[in-house]
Protein backbone atom coordinates (compact mmCIF):
# COMPACT_ATOMS: atom_id res chain seq x y z
CA UNK A 1 0.00 0.00 0.00
CA UNK A 2 1.09 3.68 -0.91
CA UNK A 3 0.87 5.95 1.77
CA UNK A 4 0.48 9.28 0.04
CA UNK A 5 0.93 12.52 2.28
CA UNK A 6 -0.37 15.77 1.39
CA UNK A 7 0.97 19.06 2.09
CA UNK A 8 -1.23 21.63 3.54
CA UNK A 9 -2.21 24.34 0.94
CA UNK A 10 -2.76 27.61 2.50
CA UNK A 11 -5.80 29.26 1.13
CA UNK A 12 -5.47 32.00 -1.01
CA UNK A 13 -5.08 35.64 0.07
CA UNK A 14 -8.04 37.78 0.83
CA UNK A 15 -8.04 41.13 -1.11
CA UNK A 16 -8.95 44.13 1.04
CA UNK A 17 -9.66 47.56 -0.08
CA UNK A 18 -10.08 50.36 2.59
CA UNK A 19 -11.12 53.61 1.10
CA UNK A 20 -7.98 52.63 -1.54
CA UNK A 21 -5.84 51.64 0.74
CA UNK A 22 -5.17 48.11 -0.71
CA UNK A 23 -3.97 45.09 1.54
CA UNK A 24 -4.41 41.75 2.04
CA UNK A 25 -5.09 38.91 4.60
CA UNK A 26 -3.63 35.61 5.09
CA UNK A 27 -3.64 32.69 7.14
CA UNK A 28 -0.31 31.10 7.91
CA UNK A 29 -0.43 28.30 10.27
CA UNK A 30 3.63 28.44 10.43
CA UNK A 31 3.76 32.21 11.67
CA UNK A 32 5.10 31.75 15.08
CA UNK A 33 3.39 34.47 16.47
CA UNK A 34 -0.49 35.11 16.45
CA UNK A 35 -0.52 37.98 13.92
CA UNK A 36 1.80 40.03 12.04
CA UNK A 37 2.30 42.21 9.03
CA UNK A 38 4.93 42.07 6.27
CA UNK A 39 4.91 43.11 2.35
CA UNK A 40 3.63 39.75 0.33
CA UNK A 41 4.50 39.92 -3.59
CA UNK A 42 4.59 44.14 -3.05
CA UNK A 43 0.92 43.89 -1.34
CA UNK A 44 0.86 44.74 2.84
CA UNK A 45 -0.60 41.54 4.02
CA UNK A 46 -1.76 40.70 7.43
CA UNK A 47 -0.85 37.25 8.59
CA UNK A 48 -2.85 35.33 10.78
CA UNK A 49 -2.16 32.20 12.43
CA UNK A 50 -5.71 30.96 13.97
CA UNK A 51 -4.10 28.25 15.87
CA UNK A 52 -2.12 30.56 18.13
CA UNK A 53 -5.11 33.62 17.84
CA UNK A 54 -7.95 31.43 19.11
CA UNK A 55 -5.41 30.57 22.30
CA UNK A 56 -7.04 34.09 23.32
CA UNK A 57 -10.25 35.67 24.20
CA UNK A 58 -12.36 37.43 21.15
CA UNK A 59 -12.06 40.76 22.42
CA UNK A 60 -7.90 39.98 22.33
CA UNK A 61 -8.42 38.80 18.87
CA UNK A 62 -10.31 41.33 17.73
CA UNK A 63 -7.24 44.06 19.92
CA UNK A 64 -4.54 41.98 17.05
CA UNK A 65 -6.35 42.45 13.88
CA UNK A 66 -7.12 46.26 14.39
CA UNK A 67 -3.28 46.49 16.05
CA UNK A 68 -2.40 45.23 12.81
CA UNK A 69 -4.64 46.73 10.87
CA UNK A 70 -3.48 50.39 12.43
CA UNK A 71 0.00 49.84 11.08
CA UNK A 72 -1.63 49.85 7.60
CA UNK A 73 -3.84 53.17 8.40
CA UNK A 74 -1.25 54.82 9.94
CA UNK A 75 1.15 54.40 7.42
CA UNK A 76 3.99 52.48 9.16
CA UNK A 77 6.82 51.50 7.33
CA UNK A 78 6.58 48.21 7.77
CA UNK A 79 9.72 45.78 8.83
CA UNK A 80 10.62 48.39 11.19
CA UNK A 81 11.23 47.69 14.35
CA UNK A 82 9.86 50.63 16.44
CA UNK A 83 8.07 50.86 19.68
CA UNK A 84 6.56 54.06 18.85
CA UNK A 85 5.04 52.13 15.68
CA UNK A 86 4.08 49.32 17.93
CA UNK A 87 2.49 51.48 20.37
CA UNK A 88 0.70 52.95 17.84
CA UNK A 89 -0.47 50.14 16.39
CA UNK A 90 -1.87 49.39 19.74
CA UNK A 91 -4.11 52.84 20.35
CA UNK A 92 -5.78 52.18 16.81
CA UNK A 93 -6.71 48.77 17.68
CA UNK A 94 -7.79 49.95 20.88
CA UNK A 95 -9.70 52.29 19.31
CA UNK A 96 -11.09 50.08 16.49
CA UNK A 97 -12.77 48.05 18.73
CA UNK A 98 -14.16 50.52 21.38
CA UNK A 99 -15.63 52.40 17.82
CA UNK A 100 -17.56 49.82 17.34
CA UNK A 101 -19.39 49.00 20.64
CA UNK A 102 -17.35 45.81 21.13
CA UNK A 103 -15.50 46.82 24.42
CA UNK A 104 -16.81 47.33 27.86
CA UNK A 105 -15.51 47.46 31.86
CA UNK A 106 -15.66 43.48 31.52
CA UNK A 107 -13.95 42.32 28.40
CA UNK A 108 -11.34 45.33 28.42
CA UNK A 109 -10.10 43.59 31.78
CA UNK A 110 -9.78 40.69 29.85
CA UNK A 111 -8.02 42.35 27.02
CA UNK A 112 -6.05 43.99 29.47
CA UNK A 113 -4.80 40.41 31.44
CA UNK A 114 -4.06 38.47 28.42
CA UNK A 115 -1.54 41.74 26.52
CA UNK A 116 0.21 41.66 30.15
CA UNK A 117 0.99 38.22 29.87
CA UNK A 118 2.42 38.43 26.35
CA UNK A 119 6.00 37.00 26.42
CA UNK A 120 8.72 39.00 26.81
CA UNK A 121 10.09 40.58 23.52
CA UNK A 122 13.39 39.02 22.40
CA UNK A 123 16.30 40.79 20.92
CA UNK A 124 15.20 40.10 17.61
CA UNK A 125 11.60 41.86 18.04
CA UNK A 126 12.39 44.53 21.14
CA UNK A 127 10.49 46.71 19.60
CA UNK A 128 7.62 46.25 22.15
CA UNK A 129 6.72 47.61 25.00
CA UNK A 130 6.51 44.44 27.64
CA UNK A 131 2.92 42.76 28.39
CA UNK A 132 2.60 44.44 31.42
CA UNK A 133 3.62 47.72 29.73
CA UNK A 134 1.41 47.42 26.95
CA UNK A 135 -1.41 46.21 28.92
CA UNK A 136 -1.22 49.59 31.82
CA UNK A 137 -0.76 52.07 28.71
CA UNK A 138 -4.03 50.18 27.09
CA UNK A 139 -6.18 50.43 30.29
CA UNK A 140 -4.73 54.30 30.84
CA UNK A 141 -6.40 55.12 27.16
CA UNK A 142 -9.37 53.04 27.78
CA UNK A 143 -10.15 54.66 31.08
CA UNK A 144 -9.27 58.02 28.84
CA UNK A 145 -11.80 56.94 26.32
CA UNK A 146 -14.68 56.53 28.11
CA UNK A 147 -13.79 60.35 29.72
CA UNK A 148 -12.73 58.35 33.72
CA UNK A 149 -9.15 59.57 33.31
ZN1 LIG B 1 2.68 45.49 15.50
Amino acid sequence: MRIVQFRKVPPPPIICDLGGLRYAIQFDESLSIPSGIKYVSNTPTILLNPNLLKQFSPITQQFMCGHELGHLVRRHRLGTCSAEYEDDADYYGLVHVFERGFLNDSNVSTLVHEVATFPPSDAATSCYYTGPERARRLWCRYLRLTGRC
